[in-house]
Formats: structure tokens, C-alpha cells, sequence
């Protein structure tokens, strides 16, 4: 049986979209495994005059889709209280202690607390020195505080923001999320580099020809376009979701799986990006943004958006070509591709192994050996390899080896809070990471500003404006998926 872990969670935001579809069914999944039992209580805060009936009501809608039972669902919800909050105000922060002091004793807590902010990174800050400042931090059990993206929108601001937090809590204490890091198939992608020799030993710039990652969504800005004008693609998944995957592919082999270790060859991996500046930026980035489509009318222009400036030059669209300077990878480019409105909604990761073709095998006979790792929708692996076509003559065909998890691998937020709970750092973004992140990507906007690089427009339902394509053509490869 999991082991019964004690904990408050305090979760700011508690009336917001990210706790109502994500964190309560998170919990509730955790407390069905055991892993939350009889010793947990969760206070939900926000600016909303909620009582606790209405909250725990909330919260047993939230699991409808997952729940066991009607009692189960009702007695989890009944860990549930409310707390109405205006996170600049004192006094709420000394009613909380209150709260959390009898909670703490009710459920017999042991001082352990998660603090949760699912509210905008502008109120990190004020929220963290006021539990630090109102004594809600405990002296007797774990202090953790979770917080979640976009921290910062460039290097300078997100060091302001980290920095304030620092000076209530340590980093040690600091748990920020990329929910990606939850995924099992980012996960597994450690397994497989490290648990097997066979790619082990060719995960280098002598076997392979070039990497890919896509993350593509097939919708628009919805009902986000006034968040989405401040971020761009650059800021809203290159950032982060696909720089951790590009330095999960390019890292070295951790010494051991210790979070730290782990960190440290991240970190490494993402300062030995080759430097993107104003003479080389139109050569390996290439920035979109979508207009309507001709078979779909309804789909309307980025620009036609809710709450989008008519004038916007806001990338939708970001296709690149990384490299990295370490001597394993010199001369193997890492493509990327994230966008919105494109063909489909496909991440995967796609490993193109170089062709070694002989005069027994020539190579145009031979197609590469691709490994591709499917993180979502759909979950898996698969393998391209040559095989011979059945049959008297000797014929090669390409086959695939397939692979699918079982469906009912842990969903993202339970993992990480899970995590959280067990005081593994590994799946969370330490500071390190976040400040060569921002580097790297601040170097692509300065880029982009200092060489007046062109915004492509590109059809919806498409996936991005054909100099994305040229950009592997122009080394004779081309993407895997299209
Ligand atoms: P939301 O707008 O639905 O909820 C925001 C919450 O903050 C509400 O509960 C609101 O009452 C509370 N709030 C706002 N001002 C407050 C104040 N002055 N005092 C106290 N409470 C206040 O937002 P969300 O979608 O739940 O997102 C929360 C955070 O998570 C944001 O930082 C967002 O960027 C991030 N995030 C959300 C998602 C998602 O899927 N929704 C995904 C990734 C990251």
C-alpha cells in the first residue's frame, strides 16, 4: 500500500480554471492510491466570498468524471476549506494562520505545508513574504511552495521575481512547475537514453543525423489572446516546455539519479547552446503567425482575435534550428517546431539516426533509422527500421516497431504534486535552468528585434509557413512529421 503522507495544502487561486480542472482532480486521484489519506486538508483561497459548503461542493463537481463512489467523493471533498483573500491584505494572512493552525491540528498535519500559487507570477512575491512575515511557515514540519509558469518574461524580470521569493523562501523550498516534466513519456525518454546500451552507445554526432521536436496545437488563442500578446510562442512553450526537452536529448549522462546530478548536466546542456545573435538568426529561426483558412471559414485571423491588437506582430508560430557546442553534438541539429493552429495537436520527438549506406545497401534503397517518441495525445514509441520485404526477391521495406503505455499511467499534476509531497526536486525547474533558458531565449528576441526579422504568415490548419521547411532542406532533411 502508498505510503499516507501528512500535509496542509494552501492553494491560492483556489476558485481559478488550473485548480478546478487540474489540481483537484490531481489530489483526489493521490488520495485513491492512498498516497493522501486521513491526514490532509486543503484551504482553497481567492478574492470570491465562497462558504465551505459551496467550496467542497465545487470540489466534488471537479472529480464527477473520476470519482469512485458518491461517498468516496463527498468524504474527500470534506478535507475541503474555504477562505475568502485578497493577497495583498494582512489581516487574511493571520485569519489563514488560524485556519491552518486548527487543520494542522484536526488532521494531525505535523507542520508539513504546501503552498500552491495558481495566481499570476505578479503576486509570487507578495503572497510569499507574507507567509513568511504571518508565521504561517512552520518550525516543525516541511515549508514547500509550489509555483507555476510563466515565471518572468525575460532573464532580468523573472531574477526580480526569483529573488523576492528567495527572501521568504529557499530555492531547497521552491518547487516551479513545468508541467511537461510531468509527462511519463519525458520521463521514460531518461530510461530509454540511459537503460539501454543500444542507444546509449549512438546518441552522439557519430550516429545521429539531426533531432526534431514538435509541439503543435491544432486551436488559436481562444480566450487567452490578452495573456498571449505579452508571451508569443517564443515565450509561452519555447521557454520552457521545449528547451527542458531539448536539454533532456542533449545532456550528458548524470552521475547518478539524484535531482542534483540531474540538474547540473540540464544546466550544461542548455549553456552549451550554440549563441543566436543578429547575423545568424534569420538563417536558424523562423517566426509566423496564423491567418483564416480557406476551407474553414470560421477560423479567424491571429489578428481578429478576442482581445489581439489588429496591428499585432505577436508570434504564433516558432520553428528554429539549436545547436549545441558540446563535442558529442557538434554539427547535429536539433529542430523545433511549436505552434498554434496546425494540422493537428501532435508532441513528439523524433531521432534521425544517419544512414549508413554500403554498396550491399545503397542508400536509396535504405530509408533512416528513426526512434520517436510519442508524448501526446497519443503515448508511445516507435522505431523505423529496415527489414526485407517478404517474398523471393531480395527487397527492403521500412517496418515499425510500436510501443504504447498502458492508459492508465499518472496524469501530469498528480505526478507533481506527488513529487512535491516527497520532496523530490527532480521534475521541477531549478533556477539554474530557468536563468540559461531565459539567456538563450532573450538572445532570440534581441536577434529577432537587431536584424528586423520577418513575421511569415502561414495558413490555419497548416503546420507553419514553408520557410520552417526550408530550414531542414537547406541540410537535406526534412521534418518527420507533416
Ligand atoms: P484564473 O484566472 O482562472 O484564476 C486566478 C485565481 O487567482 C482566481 O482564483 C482568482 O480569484 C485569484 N486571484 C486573482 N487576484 C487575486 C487577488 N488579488 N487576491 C487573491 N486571489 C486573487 O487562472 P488559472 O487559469 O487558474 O491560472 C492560475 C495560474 O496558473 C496563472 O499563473 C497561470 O498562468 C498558471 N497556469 C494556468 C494553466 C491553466 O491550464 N489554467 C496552465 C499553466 C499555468
Amino acid at each position: 500500500m502508498a505510503q499516507n503522507k501528512k500535509a496542509l495544502f494552501i492553494i491560492f487561486g483556489g476558485t481559478g480554471d488550473l485548480a478546478y480542472r487540474k489540481l483537484y482532480p490531481a489530489l483526489y486521484k493521490l488520495y485513491k492510491k492512498n498516497y493522501l489519506n486521513e491526514n490532509f486538508a486543503v484551504i482553497g483561497t481567492a478574492r470570491r466570498e465562497w462558504s465551505d459548503p459551496y467550496y467542497q461542493e465545487v470540489v466534488y463537481d471537479s472529480i464527477q468524471e473520476i470519482k469512485k463512489s458518491d461517498e468516496d467523493a463527498k468524504e474527500f471533498a470534506s478535507h475541503f476549506r474555504y477562505q475568502s483573500h485578497n493577497v495583498n491584505d494582512t489581516e487574511n494572512y493571520i485569519s489563514l494562520l488560524k485556519l491552518a493552525d486548527e487543520l494542522d491540528e484536526e488532521y494531525d498535519l505535523e507542520g508539513n505545508r504546501v503552498f500552491y500559487l495558481s495566481v499570476s507570477p505578479s503576486f509570487f512575491g507578495t503572497v510569499s513574504s507574507h507567509l513568511r512575515a504571518e508565521n504561517l511557515i512552520t518550525e516543525n514540519g516541511f515549508n514547500r511552495l509550489i509555483i507555476e509558469k510563466p515565471f518572468g518574461s525575460d532573464f532580468v524580470n523573472s531574477d526580480v521575481l526569483n529573488n523576492d521569493i528567495l527572501e521568504s523562501f529557499s530555492e531547497e523550498q521552491i518547487y516551479r512547475i513545468d508541467h511537461y516534466l510531468g509527462k511519463e513519456m519525458i520521463q521514460m525518454l531518461l530510461a530509454l537514453r540511459f537503460g539501454n546500451p543500444l542507444f546509449k552507445k549512438i546518441w552522439n554526432k557519430d550516429f545521429v543525423s539531426n533531432i526534431q521536436v514538435t509541439l503543435a496545437e491544432d486551436m488559436g488563442v481562444e480566450e487567452r489572446g490578452a495573456y498571449y500578446e505579452q508571451s508569443g510562442a517564443l515565450r509561452d512553450m519555447v521557454q520552457n516546455h521545449v528547451l527542458q526537452i531539448v536539454s533532456f536529448l542533449y545532456m550528458d549522462e548524470p552521475k547518478s539519479n539524484d535531482s542534483n546530478a540531474i540538474r547540473k548536466v540540464k544546466v550544461e546542456a542548455l549553456r552549451d547552446l550554440k549563441i543566436i545573435n543578429k547575423d545568424n538568426i534569420n538563417h536558424n529561426f523562423v517566426r509566423g503567425q496564423y491567418s483564416s483558412s480557406k476551407d474553414n471559414l470560421d477560423i479567424l485571423d491571429y489578428v481578429s482575435e478576442h482581445e489581439v491588437d489588429p496591428d499585432s506582430t505577436v508570434e504564433t508560430f516558432v520553428a528554429g534550428k539549436i545547436e549545441s557546442t558540446h563535442e558529442n553534438w557538434k554539427g547535429v541539429p536539433l529542430y523545433i517546431r511549436t505552434g498554434k493552429r496546425m494540422k493537428a495537436k501532435k508532441t513528439q520527438i523524433d531521432i534521425v539516426f544517419k544512414n549508413d549506406a554500403t554498396t550491399f545497401f545503397p542508400a536509396q534503397e535504405v530509408k533512416e533509422n528513426v526512434l520517436s517518441i510519442h508524448i501526446g495525445p497519443d503515448e508511445g514509441l516507435s522505431l523505423q527500421l529496415n527489414n526485407k520485404k517478404i517474398g523471393h526477391a531480395f527487397e527492403i521495406e521500412p517496418i515499425h516497431l510500436t510501443y504504447q503505455p498502458s492508459a492508465d499511467a499518472p496524469e501530469d499534476y498528480e505526478r507533481l504534486i506527488l513529487s512535491a509531497l516527497t520532496g523530490d526536486k527532480t521534475n521541477f525547474v531549478h533556477w539554474d535552468e530557468l536563468a540559461e533558458s531565459w539567456k538563450y531565449i532573450d538572445s532570440i528576441r534581441e536577434a529577432w528585434t537587431n536584424a528586423d526579422s520577418p513575421l511569415y504568415l502561414y495558413e490555419a490548419n497548416t503546420n507553419g509557413p514553408k520557410e520552417a521547411n526550408e530550414l531542414l532542406e537547406n541540410d537535406n532533411n526534412y521534418w518527420i512529421w507533416n
